[in-house]
């Protein structure tokens, strides 16, 4: 599959309890959290305590159409879109992922990576585990029903959560509740929703706009929200608490118009456009973002420079997800196909580019180069974030080191000459975290290496075992 911006997010997680037509307004949910992965999606639905399912590989449109959705009945569902790995596809993968058990059947949607999952499948394996996907959530669920007791289904929850390490934003649906988890390092986003008379439960919160539905408030790190007939009811999982969130969220994941933690993520880009400059001025003519997560940081720029800000590439919207590009020759049209420079903008121009990151480099070494013949004079390559240096193991696609250009090449003037820019520049990490509230915690380990929690399983091992989920 071609990368258009090499870097993927690993899935989102949309829940509805006590509202009728719940499986349709989790379609809605999903569709607005189709960014997080294209992959496969799934709903489960819980109507009279039976439990019904439509999962499969594709959009959310793809998947689901009015007949299936008839199928998916009762007042309570929660839903998944995936993003995986080359390894890590296959509709047994594809979420939620249902569990029938004498202590009583439910469903999960998990959005995340545990970095000690290895280590718990063999301790499970060991003690009679079979398992049907090679997704880490499954590794949850079964540390959720391997004691058969009579105790309350909190109890297995919280002690499950308790030994798994990683990111996690978590929905398990038995036939009468929905518990929402979040992993102790906050890692990643899940957020409560209020819709009539009852609750929805959102990795982003641009989900509650398109269904009517308020936002209440955020799953804490470390805590257990149960959704029921009652109400809201909260327990924590563990004492230890960070809000360590994930920043490449802000940067570039997250859709714009969501607010994470009482962030709105077009502000944070915004502002760290205006530090960008302050931090790197350029003498140029236009300031043009890459669509689409970058162009809130270029006007960000533009607003703090004075520089007008024009449509100097331009992204089209409705080139299919997938096609085959064997050669070198038909990449590169692939990229005019989804990224194309507008000549009579920028042509005898200097350009400030204003980019959110640089991966693997290829994708802006192609647009610098599409660039320069259309016509570009300069080109100033801004990055609205730390040049990345280690790989992410909480369920972000940023491969290995040795795929990472900034890890490759320690020397920025060398990964200037190879992308061709004519000046590169990489936000500070200190105005990252001033350009999200001046928060003391955030996750930035891709940047620094400095992962918020220990790290119990190598990249290669975390890639080569499971999907990313
Ligand atoms: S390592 Fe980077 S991509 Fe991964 S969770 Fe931390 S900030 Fe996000």
């Amino acid at each position: 599959m071609y990368n258009d911006r090499e870097l993927h997010e690993e899935c989102g997680v949309f829940g509805v309890f006590g509202v009728d037509n719940a499986a349709s307004l989790t379609y809605y949910g999903l569709h607005s959290l189709q960014h997080r992965g294209q992959e496969g999606c799934g709903i489960v639905s819980v109507d009279n305590r039976r439990f019904h399912r439509v999962k499969g590989e594709g959009l959310v449109t793809e998947v689901f159409n009015e007949d299936n959705l008839r199928t998916l009945t009762g007042n309570m569902a929660i839903g998944h879109v995936r993003y995986s790995t080359a390894g890590g596809g296959g509709i047994d993968n594809v979420q939620p992922l249902m569990f029938m058990h004498s202590t009583g059947d439910f469903a999960l949607a998990h959005n995340g990576n545990l970095v000690n999952s290895i280590q718990l499948k063999t301790f499970l394996e060991d003690r009679g585990s079979l398992f049907h996907s090679t997704s880490d959530s499954e590794v949850i669920a079964h540390l959720i029903k391997k004691e058969v007791d009579n105790r309350d289904r909190i109890f297995p929850i919280l002690e499950a959560l308790n030994m798994v390490e990683g990111a996690f934003a978590l929905l398990i649906m038995t036939a009468s509740k929905i518990y929402a988890c979040r992993d102790k390092h906050g890692l990643r986003p899940l957020s409560i929703g209020r819709l009539n008379n009852g609750w929805v439960v959102s990795s982003e919160t641009c989900a509650f706009e398109v269904i009517g539905a308020e936002f209440v408030r955020d799953v804490e790190p470390g805590e257990v929200v149960i959704i029921d007939v009652n109400g809201l009811q909260s327990v924590d999982y563990s004492k230890f608490k960070h809000y360590n969130m994930c920043s490449m969220e802000y940067i570039y994941f997250a859709r714009p118009d969501s607010d994470i933690e009482g962030i709105n993520v077009h502000s944070f880009r915004k502002e760290t456009g205006r530090m960008l400059y302050e931090e790197a001025p350029a003498d140029a003519d236009i300031v043009v973002g890459v669509p689409d997560s970058s162009l809130s940081a270029a006007i960000g720029y533009s607003e703090a420079s004075g520089i007008p800000y024009e449509m100097g590439l331009i992204k089209n919207k409705y080139v299919g997800r997938t096609f085959i590009q064997p050669s070198q020759e038909l990449r590169e049209k692939g990229v005019r196909m989804k990224l194309s420079p507008v000549r009579s903008i920028v042509d005898g121009k200097r350009i400030v580019l204003v980019d959110d990151s640089i991966v693997r480099g290829t994708t802006m070494r192609r647009i610098i180069k599409m660039l320069r013949q259309s016509g570009a004079k300069e080109i100033h390559v801004r990055i609205a974030s730390p040049a990345m240096t280690h790989p992410c193991f909480y369920g972000v696609d940023t491969s290995t080191y040795d795929e990472l250009i900034c890890a490759r090449i320690p020397d920025k003037e060398e990964v200037r000459k190879q992308l061709g820019a004519d000046s590169l520049v990489w936000l500070s990490d200190e105005a990252l975290h001033k350009a999200a509230g001046n928060r003391k915690e955030l996750c930035v380990a891709c940047f620094t290496g400095r992962y918020p929690t220990a790290l119990y399983q190598s990249i290669h091992e975390v890639n080569k075992d499971k999907s990313k989920c």
